[in-house]
């Protein structure tokens, strides 16, 4: 179910559908930020008469391209990658690359899309932008992940650039390809550009807290949601789904802050125990081993695995979709509800379907939007860039300061912005207007381009 859109906003949703059909997750993207943006047409029609949402739902730059490659076996393997450059009204795009064989045009467009707000909240001058393949990293040796990247950067080398665009990992993408990545653009373009793609290893330009910051960002800003009602983590019960770099530094960040972490999963199941999930398994299966999370119970008895069903249905007080679009329903959002869940916080960007999203909000659960409380990853990105600019390494301890004072902006900025425009405690409307407006304003300054 989706809720009506003010009448101009219509008109121009109509016209996303007829210019990029088929494209589900993308119109869906646009639907949820044009749905809150109506107050702010009627604040502001030079907006109107500029044609910026318009624009704004326009990628500046769409790139599609062969990944020719050859296997383990000498098999010749052909894949399609894509890279599109958003926004960049307030610096160079900026977002990850995907690897996972779901991606095509219009998952990497719904994520551009949301990058663009989600940069402009950070407030560092980063725009949007966002990449990937339908490669499937799953089951390939490191030699096969190697020979991909390779050729992948073969192409996207002539279209990045550290004032460019500077593509940095999402699903599928790690430290792993990002060093492969690398040093493929060195090789070709014969120049160490740090700044050209971030999420970099320590000893080669990347940044301290960048692999963490996503997750504890997660954390940091569901910290502020309840700090704003006067509670707080400890002694809460957190369920977090899915088992990558974004969960598992959510989880650390919640045991950090006094919750107990229930449940996790992978695409194949999720792992429960109410004493509490131990961290360095879950590290040493997803990040050393690279196995399953059914594993996890071979070394914890008083855990269960249950394959295929819903993480949702575990009783909770906290709920952190941290694993892929439209992983939670609007069937999930009732049991969350009924099961006593009082906040939702997406690690993941669009987790929630828009029949969830109503749900939670008509039940008064506090909910974070993707593009807000994950943004401590991009944002921390933003500082290896900064960091690279300078030729310098910031200690971990400053940066995750940084991060946290970002996070703590950005809660703030989506707070007073939702109150602003009469929507108090709207997360969602809060963060739509507040990154829409800045980038509303730098494309009304820079005229029409
Ligand atoms: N892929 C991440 C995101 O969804 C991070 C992008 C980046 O660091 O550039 O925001």
């Amino acid at each position: 179910m989706k809720s009506q859109l003010d009448e101009k906003l219509q008109a121009i949703y109509q016209e996303v559908l007829y210019r990029n059909p088929g494209e589900a997750e993308f119109h869906q993207a646009v639907h949820e930020v044009l749905e809150t943006l109506g107050p702010v047409l009627g604040k502001y029609p030079e907006f109107v008469d500029k044609k910026i949402i318009q624009r704004i739902c326009e990628p500046e730059r769409q790139i599609i391209f062969r990944v020719p490659w050859r296997d383990d076996r000498g098999e010749i393997q052909i894949n399609r990658a894509f890279r599109v450059e958003f926004n960049s009204a307030l610096g160079p795009y900026k977002g990850g690359m995907r690897f996972h064989p779901s991606v095509y045009l219009g998952i990497i467009k719904f994520l551009g899309f949301e990058q663009t707000f989600k940069n402009a909240l950070t407030g560092l001058p980063i725009g949007g932008g966002k990449g990937g393949s339908d490669f499937d990293p799953k089951g390939r040796s490191d030699s096969e992940i190697e020979s991909f990247c390779q050729s992948l950067m073969l192409e996207l080398y002539r279209h990045i650039g550290e004032y460019t665009d500077v593509p940095a990992g999402d699903i599928g993408v790690g430290s792993r390809e990002i060093g492969y990545l690398f040093g493929q653009y060195k090789r070709i373009t014969n120049r160490y550009e740090s700044g050209v793609i971030t999420g970099k290893g320590l000893d080669w330009g990347g940044s301290r807290a960048r692999k963490e910051a996503t997750g504890y960002g997660v954390v940091l800003f569901t910290h502020e949601m309840l700090k704003s009602k006067s509670d707080s983590l400890a002694g809460k019960k957190v369920v977090v789904s899915g088992s990558g770099n974004v969960a598992i530094y959510a989880i650390e960040k919640a045991q950090e802050l006094g919750a107990t972490v229930v449940a996790c999963s992978d695409s194949a199941g999720f792992i429960h125990d109410e004493r509490g999930l131990n961290l360095e398994t879950i590290k040493r299966i997803k990040e050393v081993e690279r196995r399953r999370i059914s594993s996890y119970v071979e070394s914890h008895k008083s855990a269960r695995y249950v394959p295929g069903s819903s993480i949702w249905a575990i009783p909770c007080d906290i709920a952190l979709p941290c694993a892929t679009q439209n992983e939670l329903t609007g069937r999930d959002a009732k049991v969350l509800v009924e099961n006593g869940c009082r906040v939702v916080a997406e690690g993941a960007n669009m987790p929630t379907t828009p029949e969830g999203v109503q749900l939670f909000q008509l039940a008064g659960i506090c909910f974070a939007p993707g593009k807000a409380a994950n943004a401590g990853g991009v944002a921390t990105s933003a500082l290896e860039m900064q960091q690279n600019a300078s030729r310098d390494s910031w200690s971990s301890e400053y940066t995750q300061k940084r991060l946290e004072d970002i996070m703590v902006d950005i809660h703030a900025s989506c707070y007073e912005t939702a109150g602003e425009f009469g929507a108090e405690g709207d997360y969602v409307a809060g963060a739509n207007i507040a990154g829409f407006l800045k980038v509303a304003r730098a494309m009304s300054a820079l005229g029409v381009i």
